[in-house]
């Protein structure tokens, strides 16, 4: 028996069922502490790790942003959730180009992760959150698929919240799902939002979600490459659940924020000018031109990740507006 089943299966016979969100943790701190999931030979892709383009244009974005603010010479970037740092060396590359250098700030509890995160970004710093981050200067923030790793709680039609129980083979929770929320993600927009509001900044989140309060259960395990049991194996599968921009942007505003989106990442990227940067890589790799072809329809394609997929900005209340989002 792994160490997180152990650790579930001996707290529910101590204190019984527990809450979904509690074995989320449980098995994510696990998960992402002990493996690097990313790519083929993991168990997901994300888009960064698909193309150079997504980081590259959220280089600019960011970049273009500073700019149109004053270009305040103290900036910090910050990235919660870098992965394998793929994403931040292609944000970083395209930010350089454009004349911006910050100092790189990672939030990152897995120490394998980290790890491949140095290899890429030399001289970034960690931190296992957000209240460690610099408080006295403007922050540029960007999170792909980090909140979709966040606990959710989920309740029933009459407003019990359901728990988990340990069977012989697995886990299983104790009821039909009405409704899901998230607490850890919108204590985390909170902290970050109340930042951007009093320290300046802006903050780029991405990952698939719902712009509207849903209902159901979006609680999902994928290994490989392909769907799994959420209910066995804790901690050998990366457990997901889809994210409430809705929520998340009530709880930016009420912090200070204000918001721009959620747009589809497809209608982001396209507006970014995916298509120029798609043409310039072509033309300097003509061999790979299918190659990057492919990479952008996968970003950008409603029935792909253009449309699940949800971007939306976070911005000082002085901070001008974002580019990519309909005013
Ligand atoms: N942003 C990357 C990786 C996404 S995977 C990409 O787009 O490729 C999720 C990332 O969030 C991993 O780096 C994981 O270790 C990190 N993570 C998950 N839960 C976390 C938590 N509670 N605090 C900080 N980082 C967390």
């Amino acid at each position: 028996m792994s160490p997180p089943e152990r650790r579930l299966r001996e707290r529910i016979e101590r204190d019984g069922p527990i809450p979904v969100a509690d074995y989320m943790a449980e098995a994510n701190a696990h998960y992402y502490a002990t493996r690097d999931p990313l790519g083929r030979g993991g168990d997901f892709i994300t888009a960064p790790e698909i193309s150079q383009m997504f980081g590259e244009l959220i280089g600019l974005w960011l970049a273009d942003l500073w700019q149109r603010a004053g270009a305040p010479a103290d900036v910090v970037y910050v990235e919660l959730g870098p992965g394998r740092g793929t994403l931040a060396a292609d944000v970083l590359r395209a930010m350089k180009a454009a004349g911006l250098m910050p100092p790189v700030h990672f939030v990152e509890t897995s120490p394998t992760l980290r790890q491949a995160q140095a290899e890429r970004v030399p001289g970034a710093q960690w931190h296992d959150d957000l209240g460690e981050l610099p408080d006295d200067r403007p922050l540029l923030v960007v999170a792909n698929e980090f909140f979709d790793a966040l606990p959710i709680r989920q309740f029933a039609a009459d407003g019990r919240e359901l728990r988990v129980t340990a069977g012989d083979g697995g886990f299983a929770r104790d009821g039909e799902v009405e409704t899901e929320t998230s607490p850890a993600s919108i204590d985390v927009m909170r902290a970050l939002a109340a930042r951007l509001a009093r320290q300046g900044g802006a903050a780029l989140v991405i990952d698939y979600g719902y712009d509207r309060p849903g209902r159901g259960d979006t609680l999902q395990a994928v290994s490989d490459h392909a769907y799994a049991d959420p209910w066995t194996e804790p901690g050998s599968r990366d457990l997901t659940a889809h994210v409430d921009f809705h929520a998340l942007a009530g709880a930016a505003r009420n912090a200070g924020a204000r918001v721009a989106g959620p747009t589809g990442q497809g209608e982001w990227l396209d507006a970014m000018g995916i298509a120029v940067r798609a043409a310039a890589l072509a033309r300097s790799a003509p061999d790979r031109t299918e190659e990057i072809e492919a990479a952008r329809r996968r970003l950008t394609a409603p029935e792909q990740m253009g449309r699940l997929f949800r971007a939306m900005a976070i911005l000082a209340p002085g901070w001008p507006d974002p580019a990519g989002f309909a005013p």
